[in-house]
């Protein structure tokens, strides 16, 4: 279980081109106070039907270790009186790479931080500079080693289709990503928000954001590319908010609420392919069998897996099972009839 609160903007030194927390997190108290922070996290803990073993506090939204150091201890010391307590394990943050340094990771470690994501956005420098960032991807790089040097996971955060990136961009970055070696990622295609530099680009014709079936590929690329090198992908998109799905805050960009669930459908229905493509399978009955969990990948949206592969290959019928000894990310074929 993850505590969610947010610091929109806190603690960067200015707004890159694309960033509008307020937008993508809804309206926030200006000051994250000792009774709003009780009350939230007592509630989060009441909601789960078991003690969460592992639940977590976050600070996202901003550049926590950009905030004054007092102020990032005064909100550690919040969760840490939860974790003394043994209701939460321990903290998460998310902050930029050019604002880690030793002395701090060892004060976030001390107040029960154990996890740093940071926004790496795109590994080709000119893209970064280009999306306003101010950092370079040799931060990237270093911020990632001192994170797990100190003995914490790093996360890192990449976009797709920032201003200027071409698709190989976008691989060149995944991967070196993945010479990083962080603990997890997250992947977001660049939306167009309502209120940010991006957006006039947009209006005034300098921007265009990717196209959904764009997006799709790209994302699709790095989810294969991180699960072959073993790197959990956290989140795909933006999550789904009121505040995101309200009229007028995505003015452009390939957004979609179950977008993760596409990209991954869409890896199944190419190994599908592949399985199928290796059987002589016209006419016949098949079976496809994954982990429980992938079954619905496996389907598609409104089952659209099956019906295009039933077409692609002239099969007679096409039945979709589950099995627990089935590895997660896989899929078996059986022919028959
Ligand atoms: S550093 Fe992160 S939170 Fe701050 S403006 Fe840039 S994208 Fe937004």
């Amino acid at each position: 279980m993850i505590i969610p609160f947010f610091i929109p903007n806190g603690g960067c030194p200015h707004r890159c081109i694309f960033c509008n927390p307020e937008r993508t997190a809804g309206p926030q108290p200006e000051r994250i106070s000792a009774a709003h922070f009780e009350e939230r996290v007592q509630a989060h803990l009441r909601s789960a039907r078991r003690r969460p073993e592992n639940a977590e506090v976050a600070f996202y939204g901003g550049n926590f270790t950009g905030l004054a150091r007092a102020e990032q201890i005064r909100l550690l010391e919040y969760a840490g009186r939860f974790i003394r307590k043994s209701l939460i394990h321990s903290v998460r943050i998310s902050t930029r790479p050019d604002h880690i340094d030793g002395e701090g990771l060892s004060i976030l470690k001390a107040y029960g931080v154990r996890t740093v994501e940071i926004g790496a956005q795109s590994m080709v420098d000119g893209i970064l500079q280009a999306a306003g960032r101010g950092h370079s991807t040799a931060d990237v790089e270093r911020a990632v080693g001192r994170i797990q040097r100190e003995g914490l996971r790093a996360g890192v955060h990449l976009m797709a289709g920032l201003p200027g990136e071409r698709r190989g961009d976008f691989e060149y970055s995944v991967e070196r990503v993945i010479g990083l070696r962080p603990d997890m990622v997250r992947i977001h295609p660049t939306l167009v928000l309502a209120g940010t530099p991006l957006a006039e680009r947009y209006r005034d014709g300098n921007y265009e954001p990717l196209g959904l079936p764009e997006a799709l590929g790209r994302c699709k690329y790095a989810l294969r590319r991180f699960a072959e090198a073993g790197i959990p992908v956290i989140r795909v998109g933006l999550q789904s908010t009121p505040e995101i799905e309200k009229p007028g805050s995505i003015l452009a960009g390939p957004y979609h609420p179950a977008f993760r669930s596409i990209v991954e459908s869409s890896l199944f229905l190419d190994m599908a392919v592949s399985v199928l493509s290796a059987h002589f399978v016209c006419g016949r009955q098949v079976v496809l069998t994954s982990a429980p969990g992938d079954e619905s990948r496996l389907r598609g949206q409104r089952n659209e897996n099956v019906v295009s592969l039933k077409r692609r290959f002239g099969l007679a019928e096409l039945a979709i099972a589950a099995d627990p000894g089935q590895a997660k990310g896989t899929l078996r074929v059986a022919v028959c009839g």
